[in-house]
């Protein structure tokens, strides 16, 4: 691993314990519902991957991807499972402006999902251009360019255990 990053802006050992706590709030939260993760790729797959398992229920799991069309709108993919009468979560890498979050939510709610809520690992509310807040917060992150735990930065650093501010020396 290049150690170009100093100090980790949260540790591997801070994102394991919240991710403990995340996983049972939702566990008692969705006890008595039918549990969908999505996980919106390629950001949050290291996040889906730990939270998934840090939740005790059965839940179903599948992935969406982002895009932006010829009109510069953000589009999702289809999920492939069917989402009628499921109570989906989100998993999402951070909410910035809130764009993406409110096409997903959108877009979900459509394909006749009973409830659906986003829990994202990274909160950066200095960002907000829309007035949406996640329901699950894993931290709260200043108005900077992280990188790690499934973040990237040019398709790389994502497979940092840790979550960090972009240094000015990983562009070269
Ligand atoms: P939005 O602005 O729509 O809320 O965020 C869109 C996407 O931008 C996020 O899902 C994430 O992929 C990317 N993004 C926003 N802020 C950061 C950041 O600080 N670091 C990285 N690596 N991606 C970010
Ligand atoms: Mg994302
Ligand atoms: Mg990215």
């Amino acid at each position: 691993m290049e150690k170009i990053f100093g100090k980790p802006l949260i540790t591997h050992d801070e994102i394991v314990h919240r991710i403990r706590e995340l996983g049972i709030q939702i566990t008692a939260d969705y006890a008595q519902k039918n549990l969908i993760l999505i996980g919106v790729l390629k950001g949050a797959y290291a996040f889906v991957a730990d939270l998934s398992r840090a939740i005790g229920l059965p839940a179903g799991i599948d992935f969406i991807m982002t895009s932006t069309n010829a009109h510069g709108e953000k589009t999702i993919s289809t999920p492939t499972m069917d989402l009628r009468s499921a109570d989906v979560l989100v998993i999402e890498d951070i909410i910035d402006s809130g764009v993406t979050a409110r096409v997903i939510l959108e877009q979900l709610t459509k394909l006749g999902a009973e409830s659906v809520k986003i829990c994202a690992l990274l909160d950066k509310p200095a960002g907000r251009k829309l007035d949406i807040t996640a329901d699950y917060i894993g931290f709260s992150v200043p108005n900077r360019f992280v990188i790690g735990y499934g973040l990237d930065y040019k398709n790389k650093y994502r497979t940092l255990p840790y979550i960090a501010v972009l240094d000015e020396r990983a562009g070269s």
